[in-house]
């Protein structure tokens, strides 16, 4: 297995970079600059700073006793969702953009297809004073109108796509055009654990701060590591921060995608479970593909689980058997948002139920001495109105 300082290209037979050519020297001096700057004290210290005066780390680990009681085995919620605006994503987004100043860098740009890396990207150039612009699909400008509002609130220009299918991979498109035109003094944040490399290993560091937490915070309160670590996969970058630090050590890893509305293609997203090896985004992975070998369709009822691909290194350690990949439906996911919301007062986001509900369905695969840790990804108020409309619906 890797080492924390190995920044290789391709994990297995997954990863690369599959793009044209004159991103060749771009992606070389991204390279270049994060082995120059990640392990320099100065940089770690201010993104330790960011992380812990700005962000509000370390997250808690919280100890789930009443869900633990009822399933009947230990529980630890990592609580993501307590960070500065509510999710994960602020981490690679702070750490991309003290990357991007270093490098002289005064203008980011990202594509968002929910538009909650947007919001995060947005939210980290805003303090630190950078420019912003992000790239989303006009179809999505239309479904995530708060988001889009939030962007602007805080500065961003959002780019309203309106070529192809108008979601998130023509946005990525026209991103990665303006990157082209304006390299210079532009900076392009990749949002999760995909995209060329050294994406996929700049984001999973960034990101690994998770799992380096946890298995402080785990040793304090049990004197051992943990049987399980439990998180949802769209891309795959809460997944690979918190499963990271503990690669080399005897953990299960267990990964859960958004099941949707079942099995049929186009009504789902599970890309480790029903996906083919293909070039997405970049770089070689599983995706789901259709009949014609096209990027397929995907379904799910949460926004950020909604990708038809998963992060190169995700799929290698799907591949080699050291991660093993689950499956939760639409309905089930909605069934654990509101188990932990009434079991432990925790409103967690439908991407983070989809982790809850698997525990609560497969509880009797774990043994009563087992301890897991549950990555809690996000709160849930974005998805309150969801979850009413289907109430509703459902009277
Ligand atoms: C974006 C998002 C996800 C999915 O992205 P990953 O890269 O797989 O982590 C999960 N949970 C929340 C709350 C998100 O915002």
């Amino acid at each position: 297995m890797k080492t924390e300082s190995d920044l290789s290209r391709y994990f297995g037979d997954f990863g690369g970079a599959f793009i044209p050519e004159s991103f060749i020297p771009i992606l070389d001096e991204l390279e270049a600059a994060y082995l120059k700057y990640k392990d320099e004290p100065g940089f770690i210290a201010q993104f330790d700073y960011m992380m812990r005066d700005y962000v509000g780390r370390p997250s808690p680990l919280f100890y789930a006793e009443n869900m633990s009681k009822d399933l009947g085995f230990k529980i630890y919620l990592k609580r993501e969702d307590l960070n500065h605006t509510g999710a994960h994503k602020i981490n690679n987004a702070i750490g991309q953009i003290l990357l991007a100043k270093r490098m002289g860098k005064k203008r980011i740009i990202a594509e968002t297809g929910a538009g909650q890396h947007g919001v995060a990207t947005a939210t980290a150039a805003a303090i630190m004073g950078m420019e912003c612009v992000v790239y989303m699909g006009s179809e999505d400008v239309k479904r995530q109108e708060p988001n889009v509002f939030r962007m602007q609130l805080l500065g961003a220009e959002v780019v309203s796509v309106t070529e192809g299918s108008r979601t998130l991979k023509d946005a990525m498109n026209e991103a990665f055009r303006d990157w082209l035109t304006n390299v210079e003094n532009t900076y392009y944040l990749i949002g999760t654990v995909a995209g060329p490399h050294p994406y996929p290993t700049i984001v999973r560091d960034f990101q690994s701060i998770i799992g380096k937490e946890a298995k402080e915070q785990i040793f304090a309160k049990e004197k051992r590591l943990p049987d399980y670590l439990v998180a949802c996969i769209g891309g795959g970058s809460n997944a690979m921060g918190l499963f990271y630090p503990f690669l080399n050590d005897e953990v299960q890893l267990i990964g859960v995608e958004a099941g949707g509305r079942g099995p049929q293609p186009g009504e789902h997203a599970s890309s480790l479970t029903y996906g083919k090896k293909g070039v997405l985004h970049g770089s070689k992975s599983k995706i789901i593909l259709d009949d014609y070998g096209q990027v397929g369709d995907v379904h799910s009822i949460s926004a950020g689980l909604d990708y038809p691909g998963v992060g190169p290194e995700v799929a290698y350690l799907h591949d080699e058997g050291r991660l093993e990949a689950v499956s939760v439906t639409d309905n089930e996911a909605v069934e654990g948002f509101r188990y932990l919301t009434r079991m432990e007062g925790i409103i967690p986001a439908l991407e983070s139920s989809h982790a809850v509900a698997y525990l609560v369905k497969d509880k009797k695969r774990f043994g009563k001495e087992d301890i897991i840790i549950l990555n809690i990804s996000g709160r849930g108020d974005k998805d309150v109105n969801t979850i009413n409309q289907l109430s509703k619906k459902n009277r």
